[in-house]
């Protein structure tokens, strides 16, 4: 059994990059690294060295800090098995099923391909945490630059299986933008009500809403709840089958 600590650093416009330290081997690895810059000056604040670098999916927003840093650390990078042509400088590669190691901290590794065909999430039971880039953000989803809505629908259910105390460590703070869309589907959802409240509350006070809790977006999320009632009836759909319900709520969301 061990534990992360988990430090979390804005970067860029709205990306979030996070350092996670596994406490009984003193490993630390960088979640999707944006830049070198930001993510040197937080271990200097913190004395941490950087031993590892985790990425989600190859976009630059992502990776944009791999070269770089591992140049200085000399630190191991794992990526996408499905994408390991796209991830720079990448030594191990992992997918669906696979256990990633960061020191005794051991996370479940699940593909999660439809914002890009080679995207992948950890889950760390023991803390807790699920670090899922741009599959699942607070109350929305990523876009579905590279697959079907059928197969973003498949990833976002395996996160939706997972507990509901989960802390959901997405990628970017987008989360003010998606309660304003994920209420316009879901008007009367007096719990993503409170919760929009709440965030415009946190945002006016430039607080940060990531990371949220997975109980929470398994009942606010509507791209977490396209075979409920509520979001096929709100597109005129029938939540028999919330894979067309998924493509019509995402469709509106991107011309939201
Ligand atoms: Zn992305
Ligand atoms: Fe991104």
């Amino acid at each position: 059994m061990s534990i992360l600590e988990i430090e979390q650093i804005a970067t860029r416009n709205d990306n979030y990059v996070y350092l996670i330290r596994d406490i009984s081997s003193n490993r630390v690895a960088a979640v999707d690294p944006s830049d070198a810059d930001p993510v040197i000056g937080a271990l200097n604040n913190l004395d941490w060295v950087l031993t590892d670098i985790i990425n989600t999916h190859h976009h630059n927003d992502h990776t944009g800090g791999n070269l770089e840093l591992k140049d200085i650390y000399n630190c191991s990078i794992t990526g996408p098995k499905a994408d390991h042509d796209r991830i720079a400088g990448i030594d191990s590669d992992v997918g669906d099923g696979d256990r990633y190691f960061l020191g005794g901290s051991e996370a479940m590794v699940f593909d999660t391909p439809g914002h890009t065909r080679g995207h992948i999430a950890f889950w760390f039971p023991e803390s807790g945490a699920l670090f899922c880039g741009d599959t699942l953000f607070a109350l929305g989803c990523g876009r579905t630059f590279e697959g079907t809505p059928q197969q973003m629908w498949e990833s976002l259910k395996k996160l939706r299986n997972l507990p509901d105390e989960t802390k959901v460590f997405c990628a970017h703070e987008y989360t003010q933008a998606n309660a304003k869309f994920a209420v316009s589907v879901d008007p009367k959802n007096e719990k993503l009500l409170k919760r929009a409240e709440n965030i415009n509350k946190l945002r006016a006070e430039n607080k940060r809403t990531v990371p949220s809790l997975l109980g929470d977006e398994k009942e606010t999320n509507p791209f977490l709840r396209c075979d409920t009632e509520s979001i096929a009836k709100a597109v005129a759909l029938d939540a028999n089958d919330p894979v067309t319900v998924f493509a019509e709520v995402r469709l509106r969301k991107d011309n939201f």
